[in-house]
């Protein structure tokens, strides 16, 4: 078979692979990054499920879905279905990953969106890409401001950033039985 493929894949063999969470391998093989490949026309895959027919959609639209569109729905499929109708979602962090969660966050139905980030382009490219409420994460205040943009506290905090700053200020935000997602990979 052959198609699109996704932007890396994992041995499959580790613990975490055969929980089915291979994206959080342990030994990731991204192309382009543990691997060749990245600017490559062709390319072997291990397995058929690594491959994606894009259909008609041009490769430079497709392929930050595969990417940044993915990581982006899987944080917003963790929020859940009906708090993502019900409740505002906080997301801290407006670069490519959080830009796309704007947009697949509106597609999916979502209610509205608060943006943190302490970049103001980046503010006001969230807020053109359809933010509700953007906040300045260095504002002395941030977290009352998050509160009252929320009515009380966050239901769901998505943090792009994934800094330990920027998970406290998310668990600091939510309201009782509120969740928090970690996206960003700032990991050790
Ligand atoms: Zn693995």
């Amino acid at each position: 078979m052959s198609g699109w493929s996704i932007p890396g894949w994992a041995a499959g063999e580790c613990v975490v692979c055969r929980r089915g969470d291979e994206n959080l391998c342990i030994k990731p093989c991204s192309i382009g990054v543990h691997r060749g490949g990245g600017y490559a026309t062709h390319l072997l895959v291990p397995h058929p499920r690594y491959l994606f027919d894009i259909g008609d959609i041009p490769p430079e639209r497709a392929a930050p879905l595969a990417c940044s569109g993915v990581t982006a729905y899987g944080a917003l499929k963790k929020v859940g279905a009906q708090l993502l109708k019900d409740e505002p979602v906080v997301m801290i962090g407006a670069g490519g990953v959080g830009l796309m969660a704007l947009a697949l966050h509106k597609a999916m139905g979502g209610k509205s969106a608060i943006v943190v980030d302490i970049d103001p382009a980046k503010r006001e490219a969230a807020k053109r890409a359809g933010a509700k409420t953007v906040i300045d994460g260095k504002a002395a205040d941030v977290l009352d401001q998050i509160r009252a943009a929320t009515g009380g506290g966050a239901w769901s905090v998505i943090d792009f950033v994934g800094a330990g700053q920027t998970v406290k200020m998310g668990v600091d935000a939510t309201i009782k039985g509120g969740k928090v997602i970690v996206v960003g990979a700032v990991r050790r």
